[in-house]
């Protein structure tokens, strides 16, 4: 995102409390004079001068994101108010973050942006979901009460390089697995299915979507509607990582969704966008990426001595 910014000849405030995400990843950018990095916690006020705001602020992984429920749901709700009074005292466009898990495990497929979803508000993943309810929630009553200029995007599984080793989801996990010839771990008969975006399309997404007239809010869904079962993925990891890894079973997560595919007619009218990478592109170039991370010694050796 800061590297698609500033490629547009942007200047970029980057905001990051480092909880998920590594210094390491915007060390490109670190000596451009257009960049700039803050180490901060949306949780806690900001006061910057900025004129868009893209709030992409919490942790996405279900093993992140459950580490500290309480945490993730102040990240989203005061984050999000935050981002907010900021956006309210800038008059600057903004921008969140939002999730397919605001669909919950879905009783309609594939998902339209009026369906209101079927979420479990006490279960282990609701801190993720219903926080980032709660925020779309707020930027919806800013935009009413404050005629904010709000945009919303519903991201649904979104992948590529970059990605931390130890992320826990499912492609970084498939493919680290692969590539160390670690068994891949399959949670439940891997039929659950979702449908990955690979990153760059994401980017482009969420660049138009900031770029509409002031009347386009949103929620508009982003993502490739190219559905998979969890059990084709991992044989598909497998295949193109020339790995001899075997697939064992796991337990299937607590509310783990069963389908997830987003309907994206919304996005293809307003945004004139629609993914281009497809899968087997888009994992390639992401075990691309991992072959090179796991090519150092240290980072081998930290996976490799990791009981998972
Ligand atoms: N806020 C911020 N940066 C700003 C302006 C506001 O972080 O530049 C925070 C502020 O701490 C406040 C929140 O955003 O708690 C909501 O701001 P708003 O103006 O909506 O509410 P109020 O200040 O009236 O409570
Ligand atoms: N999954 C899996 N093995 C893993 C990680 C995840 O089978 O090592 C499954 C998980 O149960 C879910 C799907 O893959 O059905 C996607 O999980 P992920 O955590 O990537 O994202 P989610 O869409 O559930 O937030």
């Amino acid at each position: 995102m800061c590297e698609r910014l500033i490629s547009d000849g942007h200047q970029v405030v980057c905001v990051d409390n480092f909880f998920t995400g590594t210094r390491r990843n915007i060390e490109p950018l670190l000596d451009d004079r257009n960049f700039e990095l803050l180490r901060h916690d949306v949780t806690f006020p900001l006061y910057v001068e900025v004129d868009s705001i893209y709030n992409l602020a919490c942790p996405a992984s279900p093993v992140h994101y459950q580490h500290d429920p309480v945490q993730t749901t102040k990240t989203s709700v005061h984050g999000a108010i935050n981002m907010l009074g900021l956006a309210k005292r800038l008059k600057a466009m903004i921008l969140q973050a939002s999730t397919s898990e605001v669909y919950g495990d879905p009783e309609k497929h594939p998902q339209t942006e009026d369906y209101w979803g079927n979420v479990n508000p006490i279960g282990p993943r609701s801190c993720y979901d219903e926080g980032k309810r709660c925020a779309e929630t707020l930027f919806f009553d800013y935009w009413r009460q404050h005629r904010l200029q709000i945009k919303v995007a519903r991201i649904f599984n979104t992948y590529g390089p970059r990605m931390h080793p130890h992320d826990g989801r499912v492609v970084s996990n498939f493919i680290v697995q692969a590539l160390l010839g670690k068994p891949i771990t399959l949670y439940g008969n891997g039929s659950q299915t979702r449908s990955f975006c690979y990153v760059d399309d994401m980017v482009d997404a969420l660049v138009r979507l900031a770029a509409t007239p002031d009347d386009v809010t949103g929620p508009v869904n982003l993502g490739n509607p190219a559905e998979i079962s969890i059990q084709e993925l991992a044989r598909t990891i497998i295949d193109l990582c020339n790995s001899r890894s075997a697939i064992v079973c796991g337990k299937r997560p607590v509310d783990d969704p069963c389908r997830r595919r987003p309907d994206i007619a919304c996005a293809e009218a307003v945004l004139s966008w629609r993914p281009r990478i497809g899968l087997t592109e888009g994992l390639t170039r992401t075990i691309a990426y991992f072959d090179r991370l796991l090519s150092e010694d240290a980072v081998r050796r930290s996976l490799l001595d990791d009981p998972d």
